[in-house]
């Protein structure tokens, strides 16, 4: 009987609409959301398993699940024997030192002797061995940001991403210990045919984020600039080049990336291409 990949998703919160999404573009879906606690993918031989963000590594390691997504702040936290194999670019967000605004702050040194709040206390405690620092740490499951106000602590290390929730709480960010986003993450002991499954997983990852970032090009041009339109395109392989009904003109056909894509467009039309059109593509496989 064919092995079913076990992939953890977090049950509820920020990183379940991009998780289910990266699947879905991978052709990986279920019918209905995270409502229950596991769920058969209709189109390939796996399961989803909705998990609190928290337990998903403990899960991983254990081989309750083989695969899962996850922030790296997570990852780095639990300190399990988990791999990253992907970076997926989503839910990106920093794991920071704030203190009270009003605050006079020059060096780590301002931590030694208080009192900080944080969710991630290993990653913390790291940070002010590193720094020589001594200071009380606080483990708190969550509202981090809400401790200095209430008298909890001096200051507190949580994740930012737009640094609103700081501000609103009267809170400055001073250092900064770690940058985040979504990962595939796998367990550490996958039997051969997961690994496969896995492999073919990332195939399809990086064959989406491809496609995301090119787009297919098509222009006319006259047959004597054919040459240095050519190098300026250079395509997959080569560009690919029709005639034209009219004579003495062709039809170039390329795939051209997002991160030069205004230059490459630029020095087309300097090079006297007309009527280029561009196209998103659906899906490309190099
Ligand atoms: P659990 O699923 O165990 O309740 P959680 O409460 O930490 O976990 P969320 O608050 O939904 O879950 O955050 C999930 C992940 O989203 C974080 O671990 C982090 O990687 C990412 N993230 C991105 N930006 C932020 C942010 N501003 N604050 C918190 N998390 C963020
Ligand atoms: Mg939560």
């Amino acid at each position: 009987m064919k092995e079913r990949l076990k992939i953890a998703v977090q049950k509820s919160g920020r990183l379940q609409d991009g998780s289910l999404s990266v699947l879905r573009e991978c052709g990986i879906t279920i019918d209905n959301g995270g409502d229950q606690l596991i769920a058969s993918a209709r189109d390939y031989d796996a399961d989803f398993l909705f998990l609190r963000n928290s337990d998903i590594p403990q899960y991983l390691e254990d081989g309750v699940a083989d695969l899962a997504i996850l922030g790296e702040n997570v990852v780095i936290e639990s300190g399990k024997k988990i791999e990253v194999i992907h970076k997926l670019g989503f839910s990106r967000c920093r794991l920071s030192m704030a203190i009270p605004r009003g605050a006079d702050y020059d060096s780590p040194a301002w931590f030694n002797g208080k009192r900080i709040a944080t969710s991630y206390p290993a990653t913390l405690q790291k940070w002010l061995k590193d720094q020589g620092i001594e200071a009380a740490i606080h483990e708190i499951s969550g509202s981090v940001e809400i401790a200095p106000g209430i008298g909890l602590a001096d200051a507190i290390c949580d994740l930012v991403s737009s640094g609103s929730t700081l501000i609103k709480n009267g809170l400055r960010e001073v250092e900064v210990l770690l940058e985040s986003e979504a990962c595939l993450v796998k367990g550490p002991a996958l039997t051969p045919e997961k690994e496969a499954m896995t492999r073919e997983i990332l195939f399809r990852i990086e064959t989406v984020e491809a496609s995301r970032n090119n787009k297919y090009v098509l222009l006319n041009a006259p047959d004597e600039k054919l040459e240095i339109i050519c190098s300026i395109l250079p395509g997959i392989k080569s560009p690919t080049i029709m005639p034209l009904a009219m004579t003495g003109w062709s039809s170039v056909h390329s795939v051209i990336s997002d991160s030069d894509f205004w230059d490459v467009i630029g020095q087309l039309r300097e090079n006297g291409a007309e009527g280029i059109l561009v196209i998103p593509i659906e899906k490309m496989v190099r």
